[in-house]
């Protein structure tokens, strides 16, 4: 047989891949990276269908106290104008999400202490109470475990928090001394625990990557076996340290979906803004490769304009729920469709 689809084969049955066979797919030319792409498709399909969920992205605040090297809205940034939304804002939006037809809101934001316990609590209850089928997913950074307790037991369903990298020297290089490698992977088991549906994930081509750190990252990922799986390209930002590094590839991107998506077929894998900001048809070929979630921006304008993680963001310039509109065309040239439902993991 193929050595390509030798090894997705067996990694598929064992859940096991030795360095070498990784690095095979990873340095795949693009003709035997098509059979890997399409191994990853045809578990997707065979789970999900040809349907894909949407997840409704609302970006609440552009304020953040960290002082990550790769992110437009350090800290130290002073370019950035910083912008954040009340719990009426949020909830007019999120209503406005559900008369579009979504099912998932995704509140997501730099770590900003105006969001105490008790105001976001309020925030998930105002939701809850008018939309109780909608699930909501938080993506607010690291806070005190209690938090995070309390806002599941409030009614959040899901957190999504990535990892960044498996390697602490790594993660060292990417995140000043003030943040905490352990802290972060104490924080995602907790999630777990909890019982959060609960996404890791990392940036592909950060500076500094190699492939023995994607190796180690999916082996955290088969370790934690979390719900979700957030992976997008890095893309440098003028204002940060790394605004002279290259932009991660769209093929190591696609390939990591896929062995992502091989690794457990029911996972929940977006397609990401950050794929689609780097290459037209970018979220379009991660669906081909394995993805099976989109998360279209349906927030406010305000945010849009500043809520820049990266150069380059698409989406940003568009009335409102422009976005979103446009997926259902996109999807069905490629012979795909929104799904209806929820779409928890299963
Ligand atoms: N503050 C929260 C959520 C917002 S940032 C948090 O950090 O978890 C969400 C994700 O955006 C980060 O986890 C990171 O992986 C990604 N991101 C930040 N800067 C980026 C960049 N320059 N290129 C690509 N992705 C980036
Ligand atoms: Fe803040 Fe998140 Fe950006 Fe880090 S990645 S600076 S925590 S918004």
């Amino acid at each position: 047989m193929d050595r390509t689809l030798n090894i997705c084969e067996k990694f598929y049955k064992t859940k096991n891949i030795s360095y070498d066979d990784f690095l095979y797919l990873m340095k795949l030319e693009e003709e035997d990276a098509e059979k890997l792409y399409k191994f990853a498709r045809d578990l997707t399909i065979k789970n999900f269908e040809n349907k894909i969920y949407i997840r409704g992205l609302i970006e609440i605040s552009t304020y953040c106290k960290n002082n990550c090297f790769y992110c437009g809205l350090r800290n130290a940034n002073e370019k950035v104008s910083r912008v954040r939304l009340s719990k009426d804002d949020i909830l007019n939006l999120a209503e406005h999400s559900v008369d579009l037809g979504i099912k998932t809101i995704v509140l997501q934001g730099g770590e900003d202490d105006f969001y105490t316990l008790d105001y976001l609590k309020k925030i998930i209850e105002g939701i809850k109470n008018k939309f109780e089928d909608t699930a909501i997913t938080l993506s607010l950074g690291e806070r005190d475990f209690s938090d995070f307790e309390e806002l599941k037991n409030i009614g959040a369903d899901r957190y999504l928090l990535r990892h960044e990298t498996y390697s602490k020297s790594h993660y060292e290089k990417l995140h000043p001394n003030s943040m905490s490698f352990k802290n972060r992977i104490d924080s995602i088991f907790k999630l777990k625990e909890i019982g959060f549906q609960t996404g890791c994930g990392m940036m592909i081509g950060s500076p500094f990557q190699t492939y023995d750190n994607l190796y180690d990252d999916l082996n955290f990922i088969l370790e934690l076996k979390p719900q979700m799986v957030g992976l997008g390209p890095f893309i440098p930002h003028k204002d940060t340290p790394f605004r002279n590094y290259k932009r991660g590839n769209l093929s190591d991107v696609l390939k990591i979906l896929s062995i992502v998506r091989i690794s457990d077929e029911k996972i929940l894998l977006p397609a990401t803004t950050a794929l689609g900001s780097i290459y037209e048809f970018g979220r379009e070929n991660g669906i081909l490769a394995g993805a099976n979630v989109l998360m279209p921006n349906v927030g406010a304008k305000k945010l849009r304009k500043n809520y820049k993680l990266y150069d380059n963001k698409i989406g940003t310039e568009v009335e409102n729920s422009d976005d979103f509109k446009g997926l259902e065309e996109k999807l069905k040239k490629i012979g795909y469709e929104i799904s209806p439902y929820r779409g928890d993991y299963r």
